[in-house]
């Protein structure tokens, strides 16, 4: 298997093959042709197995390959992850999975500067990767503009239900496009997880690695 032939966007693969990476893992192998056809997924994996890249290439590929107009630039992909940490390690990611393409991300996370995210989330960007608290707060107040949203992804969504995030969650996905691609990723999968994939995504793949 290699990545040539999971359907990514030429300018993904340079990233790929830059960052030496050989082949797929088996999540990625499942996931990135699932997710570039457009398909909600529910991701059933633990760190470690390269399930950052399992949905940041494809969502990144997506994004290159849409006729978009740079002009009336918005976010598009909203990333929400439970901890600052996890937060600035995906938007490392992209950074190096997105390296030949001019796509921009915007982090949003407690703990650090408000002005700085409300200005940047302000200067046109295509990826949001935010913490669901401060998320919360800042769409409060009006800072995020959402109404061009085209994807969505929950990362270690087990683990923002015992954080109790589940609120927060609900109340910034009601506010989103309903006409959306969502993904979910969890390395556990209890009742409470499973509540809240039937309430964000519409008929889901599941994938389990
Ligand atoms: P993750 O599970 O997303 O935290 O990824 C774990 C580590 O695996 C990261 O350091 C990635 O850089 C690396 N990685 C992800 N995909 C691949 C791949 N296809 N080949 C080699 N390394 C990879």
């Amino acid at each position: 298997m290699s990545f040539q032939s999971l359907g990514l966007h030429d300018r993904i693969l340079q990233a790929t093959d830059d960052a030496g990476y050989s082949q797929p893992t088996p999540i990625q192998a499942k996931t990135i042709p699932a997710i570039l056809s457009g398909r909600d997924l529910i991701g059933l994996a633990q760190t470690g197995t390269g399930k950052t890249a399992a949905f940041t290439l494809p969502l990144l590929s997506q994004l290159v390959s849409s006729n978009h107009d740079l002009t009336e630039r918005a976010a598009r992909v909203l990333i929400i992850a439970p901890t600052r940490e996890l937060v600035q390690q995906i938007n490392q990611s992209i950074r190096t999975y997105g390296k030949f393409t001019n796509l921009r991300t915007a982090i949003v996370m407690g703990g650090a500067s408000e002005k700085h995210q409300i200005e940047k989330l302000q200067s046109n960007v295509d990826i949001v990767i935010a913490t669901p608290g401060r998320l919360m707060a800042l769409m409060k107040d009006g800072h995020c503009n959402f109404g061009k949203l085209t994807h969505l992804v929950l990362d270690e969504a087990d683990r923002m239900l015992d954080m109790g995030f589940l609120p927060d969650i609900q109340a910034i996905t009601e506010s989103l496009p309903k006409r959306r691609q969502s993904l979910l990723f969890s390395a556990t999968f209890p009742q409470q997880v499973e509540r809240l994939a039937k309430t964000i995504l519409k008929d889901p793949h599941t994938i389990e690695v």
